[in-house]
């Protein structure tokens, strides 16, 4: 059921204080990772909504992302698809700055990975600020394609990063697990 589910992925997550600086909870999800039946039961959660939204790829944002929603892409039976932080990437991208708590920060996106028609899943471990989020979804857009929304197994609640998506939303859901 959906409790067992979600008591089962809130006891495979650690919260390490003060990492990676003072008066940071950090959310470590390799506890999670380390234990199939819960990253299983992640992975059907997740592909589920990815059917549920009628998504038609994956995005995964780097780095944990990836590990989520490459299993995803696989189970909902839909292509996966690396948004990286600038630099990575061979091909022609697409590049979406911006801000940090201190400073900026850019994502790419290879250009022909995405294109109009598609409907597109974001998938990350933490939605913290938005920031990261929100960018993609400005990537997602710009390639033409639509966004079927932002699946996240965490919301960090305090931060207010599901009021900061809102507008780049624009109607589509932000699932957190
Ligand atoms: P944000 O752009 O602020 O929503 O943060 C995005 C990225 O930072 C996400 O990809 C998270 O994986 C990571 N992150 C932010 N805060 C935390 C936290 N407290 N614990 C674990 N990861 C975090």
């Amino acid at each position: 059921t959906v409790d067992t589910t979600r008591e089962l992925l809130l006891s495979r997550i650690r919260d390490v204080r003060d990492y990676p600086k003072p008066g940071v909870v950090f959310k470590d999800i390799t506890p999670l990772l380390a234990d199939p039946r819960a990253f299983g039961a992640l992975t059907d959660a997740l592909a589920d909504l990815c059917v549920k939204h009628g998504a038609t790829k994956v995005v995964g944002l780097e780095a944990r992302g990836f590990i989520l929603a490459a299993p995803v892409a696989i189970r909902a039976g839909l292509g996966f698809i690396p948004v990286r932080k600038a630099g990575k990437l061979p091909g022609a991208t697409l590049s979406q700055a911006y801000e940090l708590e201190y400073g900026t920060a850019e994502i790419e996106v290879h250009a022909e990975d995405l294109n109009a028609g598609d409907r597109v899943m974001v998938i990350d471990d933490v939605l913290a600020t938005g920031g990261t989020a929100e960018a993609s979804l400005e990537l997602i857009r710009r390639a033409g394609a639509e966004v079927a929304g932002v699946a996240v197994l965490m919301e960090l609640g305090f931060l207010d990063g599901r009021a900061k998506l809102q507008p780049s939303l624009a109607g589509a859901p932000l699932e957190a697990l």
